[in-house]
């Protein structure tokens, strides 16, 4: 069931006022549940506003808001950070990548000690900076590393796209993009994983649309929410998710109309299918998880870097990092013992603090010192 209109009123976004206010509308609406609920956000920027305007202090203690998969760059296994430290040793290549992935733990270190011993990785702002590259080294494959969900594929795509109309023939992709029903399936029918409600992706759902959610009360009869990411957008998400539950109504009800619409970017999707199509991938924290990635399609087989063959050894997770434990929303950062010791933004132990969109990083920076996380 579904419902596309806000039964809230617009404006006041991130008004403190608003904000209070809703705050007592939910503390009131959450008395007559009954029972404590808990709600998972699955957006690194929902991650960080929550922790960064301290709204779980204005939550009552019955509602428990908890992080899940919404990082790209922490659910991205040490697999894939392995092979790129691999192509990265190569003479022959250049791998360019955002600047978030540079920390990230691989097996052996990262793709930062990588560079520093001499291999040929480059940080770019964008995919077409990629492209760039590769039109000025003609001799050498320059390897974009394509990390993000249904948000960054669609501008992989469109550098692709430019590449293959310019015949920039040495531009590549390892691609480790991920699309995010397939996961929110996994945590609905996991039976450890309490959850009464979710608040949708903002970002994911423009170019999926909201639609792309129904599965989650249609199938597991659960309260959905499509929420933007000031502090009244996210407690106007909450507020509605008590809402449903206590009318026994789960639905997804779309509160970030102003930018996400039933059916999405049909434009960027088009783009993204020209050149994706399905694949399993394995998630940190989950394993693999069927069609919940996206590859190549075998007639950009000469685009697709995961086909150059490279000595990798088996994964190796950070020792004592419980990152999979707080992406399946399983614990919460205070909950590691390396939390906020061994384990800081500056010193990073695991992918969940290198990120900027990482939960254990938004918890560091945010709210370490209000939620019992170390001294
Ligand atoms: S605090 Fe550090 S070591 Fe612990 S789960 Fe988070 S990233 Fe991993």
């Amino acid at each position: 069931m579904t419902s596309p209109e806000a039964p809230y009123g617009r404006g006041a976004f991130g008004n403190p006022r608003a904000v209070a206010g809703l705050a007592a509308r939910i503390d009131e609406a959450a008395r007559s549940l009954g029972r404590p609920a808990t709600f998972m956000e699955v957006c690194g920027t929902h991650t960080n506003a929550i922790a960064a305007a301290g709204l779980r202090r204005l939550l009552p203690r019955s509602i428990r808001l908890i992080a899940g998969p919404g990082c790209p760059v922490c659910v991205t296994p040490v697999g894939y950070v392995d092979r790129a430290e691999a192509l990265a040793r190569r003479p022959g290549i250049i791998v360019c990548t955002f600047g978030d992935m540079l920390r990230v733990p691989s097996s052996t270190g990262s793709l930062e000690r990588v560079r520093a011993e001499g291999g040929d990785v480059r940080v770019v702002y964008s995919p077409r900076d990629a492209v760039d590259m590769a039109r000025q080294n003609p001799s050498r494959r320059v390897v974009f590393l394509g990390v993000g969900f249904e948000t960054t594929v669609p501008t992989v795509a469109a550098a692709l796209d430019e590449a293959e109309a310019t015949a920039v023939s040495n531009f590549l992709i390892l691609s480790g993009h991920k699309v995010m029903p397939p996961p929110l399936r996994a945590l609905a029918s996991d039976p450890e994983v309490a959850v009464d409600g979710l608040l949708c992706p903002g970002h994911v759902s423009v170019i999926t649309g909201w639609r792309a959610f129904a599965f989650l009360p249609e199938d597991y009869g659960l309260a959905a929410v499509v929420v933007g990411f000031t502090p009244t957008d996210v407690m106007r998400g909450v507020l509605d998710l008590v809402r449903q539950m206590a009318e026994g109504r789960p639905e997804v009800v779309n509160l970030y109309s102003r930018v996400v619409t039933a059916d999405g970017n049909t434009r960027a999707k088009a783009l993204v299918e020209r050149y994706f199509t399905p694949e399993d991938q394995i998630w940190r924290g989950f394993g693999a998880i069927p069609a919940s990635g996206l590859g190549l399609r075998p007639e950009f087989a000469h685009r697709d870097a995961s086909l150059i063959e490279v000595d990798v050894c088996d994964p190796v997770e950070p020792e004592g990092c419980r990152c999979g434990e707080v992406l399946k929303g399983s614990i919460n950062p205070p909950e590691c013992p390396l939390f906020g010791r061994e384990c800081t933004h500056e010193s990073p132990v695991g992918a969940c603090m290198v990120s900027s969109e990482g939960t254990c990083a938004a918890w560091y920076r945010h709210e370490r010192f209000s939620q019992g996380g170390a001294p």
